[in-house]
């Protein structure tokens, strides 16, 4: 049954088709893509007048130079979507025979799948592992058994639940989904197509892609569309195979925006490709040139580094070569000083050592002389001794006779005292009768000379008349 709904195709593409929708007049059952394609011509033509029988042998021909990585998943595999999905992921890892026994014991081991999508890794190991002893066994199927819960955890994230049934029902938007899961791809996401649709040829936007650029189909937005020009072009028991390759071509090397054409195996065949790798090269060319430019610079700049290091050591070296001859002048100087020091030290310590010497000799020469000058000094003491004693005496003579003296002297005064009190009545009446006299004297004195006095004046009145 054909289904008449759009392809998958990213959301650029969309908005183009939708504004290409909304621009024209035309029915929407006619206006799709503007690359839309017709059915094939009449007469085993497409519509650009490429015979049909060579298109499909280029696609047979692309499709052998793809060496596939696993071997193609067997669509005759029995269980729900969900398990054959696992299935095709397994085989990355496992032999064909294994993978499927490893679905079956996970089926029969585990009643939900987020049970396994929660477990640990060693315990997915433990069962799908064939049975036997050793941990040996368990760590070959450790890798198989990441990989299935990463394949649950992906399909819950983007699909939020664990069934794939939805696939049937909605081929393009749950395709779309799956195919954008990175550990699923166009490749798995094509089988899963395949068998959910009964053994269609699935369509999805990157095996679209893939064969619009290597011109075995134009680009078309419709799977109706896209099938009825791909089904004269492959063979209905090659179907899987070839969407299952065109697929892993699509997700390893055809990106839509940035496609790794100079990697891929439909090089030689594919017009886009050879644009693609042609610009490349010349890119190459130009990042080489510029690569070498940069060595260049990077090796001028080395050298540059080296000379400016090698001048960096050099005045390091010069530096370190006068900060040695500073140390050396500096020790020189320090030893020089400690030199005078030691011989300023050395010298006060021999005159230190003659003066001990020289007291020592002055000590043991006094001690030898000692006995004599106590002796001397007694005899200068005695003599002394006999001089302050005849000074004491004759001070004492001399106290005691000015003593006697004074006593005498007192004595005598109070004797002459006694007498002059005895006298004193007879002497103030002599002292009054000479008082008297002289008096009486007085008196005739100024008639005297008065006498004197004319005598002269007339003597010399005389000498003036000779
Ligand atoms: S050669 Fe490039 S464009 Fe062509 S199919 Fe390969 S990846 Fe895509």
């Amino acid at each position: 049954m054909a289904v008449d709904v759009e392809c998958t195709i990213s959301l650029p593409q969309v908005a183009r088709v939708t504004r290409s929708i909304r621009r024209s007049t035309a029915s929407p059952e006619t206006v799709t893509h503007s690359t839309v394609a017709t059915p094939p011509a009449e007469g085993g033509e497409d519509p650009r007048g490429v015979p049909l029988s060579k298109k499909s042998d280029l696609i047979q021909d692309l499709v052998k130079k793809v060496k596939l990585p696993n071997p193609l998943p067997d669509p005759g595999v029995e269980g729900t979507l969900l398990e054959r999905g696992m299935y095709a992921v397994l085989l990355r890892e496992l032999p064909e025979t294994r993978a499927r026994s490893a679905v079956a014991a996970l089926r029969s081991k585990y009643e939900d799948y987020n049970e396994t999508r929660v477990s640990q890794a060693q315990e997915i190991a433990l069962a799908i592992a064939p049975k036997g002893k050793g941990l040996e066994r368990l760590g070959k199927y450790l890798p198989a058994a990441r990989l299935v819960k990463q394949y649950l955890q992906a399909i819950f994230q983007e699909v939020h639940g664990l069934d794939l049934e939805g696939l049937g029902e909605d081929p393009v938007g749950v395709g779309r989904q799956l195919a954008s899961i990175d550990m699923l791809g166009a490749a798995v996401t094509s089988y899963l197509l395949f068998v959910s649709e009964g053994g269609e040829l699935p369509v999805l936007a990157g095996n679209v892609r893939v064969l619009d650029r290597i011109n075995a189909m134009s680009r078309t937005s419709s799977v109706r569309k896209a099938r009825e020009l791909l089904n004269p072009l492959i063979k209905p028991q090659d179907r899987l195979s070839v969407s299952y390759t065109i697929g892993l071509v699509a997700d390893q090397w055809c990106d839509s925006r940035k496609p790794v054409c100079w990697e891929c195996p439909f090089l030689d065949a594919c017009p886009n490709g050879k644009k693609v790798f042609k610009d490349w090269k010349v890119q190459q060319e130009r990042l080489a040139k510029q690569r070498k430019k940069e060595e260049a610079r990077a090796v001028a700049l080395a050298k540059k580094e080296e000379a400016r290091a090698k001048r960096d050591a050099e005045r390091e070296a010069k530096a370190q070569l006068a900060a040695e001859k500073k140390r050396l002048k500096e020790r020189q100087r320090l030893e020089k000083a400690k030199a005078k020091q030691d011989e300023i030290r050395r010298k006060k310590l021999a005159a230190e050592k003659a003066a001990e010497q020289k007291k020592a000799a002055a000590k043991k020469a006094a001690k030898k002389k000692a006995p004599a000058k106590k002796k001397a000094a007694k005899v200068t003491k005695k003599k002394a001794a006999k001089v302050t004693k005849k000074k004491a005496a004759k001070v004492t003579k001399k106290k005691a006779a000015k003593v006697t003296k004074k006593k005498a002297a007192k004595v005598t005064k109070k004797k002459a005292a006694k007498v002059t009190k005895k006298k004193a009545p007879a002497k103030k009446k002599a002292a009054a009768t000479k008082k008297a006299a002289a008096t009486k004297k007085a008196a005739k004195k100024p008639a005297a000379s008065k006498k004197t006095a004319k005598k002269k004046a007339t003597k010399k009145k005389a000498k003036g008349r000779r």
